[in-house]
C-alpha cells in the first residue's frame, strides 16, 4: 500500500501526531494553510468520502467528535474553527485517502470556493 496517509497510520513514515486510537488518528498538515491545521483520518483506507458505506456512520461521526475535542486542546474552540472535506478532483482532493481538515489560529475566508 502506497498511501501516504496509510503509511503515516501504520508509522512507516513519520507525522507530528496529535491523536491517536484505535480507529483514527490526527497529525498536523506538512503544509499548514492556518496556524492550526489538523489532519484527522481513519485508519481504515477509505479513499474518499464518495466512498462512505453507511456502516462507516458511527466512524466519520467519531472523527467529527475528535476533531472537536482537538480544536478544543489547541485552543481554538472559543474563537472558531473549520471542518473541511475535500472529494475528488474538482473537490480539490490531492491525497486519497478520506480525511477532514480542522483549520484554527485565524480569521479564514468567508470564501468555500
Ligand atoms: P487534500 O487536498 O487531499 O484535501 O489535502 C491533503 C493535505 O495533506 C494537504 O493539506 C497536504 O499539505 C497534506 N499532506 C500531503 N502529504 C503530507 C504528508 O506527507 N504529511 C503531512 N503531515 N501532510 C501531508
Ligand atoms: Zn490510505
Amino acid at each position: 500500500m502506497d498511501c501516504i496517509f496509510c503509511q503515516i497510520a501504520s508509522g512507516k513514515i513519520p507525522g507530528d501526531i496529535v491523536y491517536q486510537d484505535q480507529e483514527i488518528i490526527a497529525f498536523r498538515d506538512i503544509n499548514p494553510k492556518a496556524p492550526l491545521h489538523l489532519i484527522i483520518i481513519p485508519r481504515k483506507h477509505i479513499p474518499s468520502l464518495d466512498q462512505l458505506k453507511e456502516s462507516d456512520a458511527a466512524l466519520v461521526g467519531r472523527m467529527v467528535a475528535v476533531a472537536n475535542r482537538l480544536a478544543k486542546d489547541e485552543g481554538v474552540a472559543e474563537k472558531g474553527y473549520r471542518l473541511a472535506v475535500n472529494c475528488g478532483t474538482e473537490g480539490g482532493q490531492l491525497v486519497p485517502h478520506l480525511h477532514i481538515h480542522l483549520l484554527g489560529g485565524r480569521q479564514l475566508s468567508d470564501s468555500l470556493g
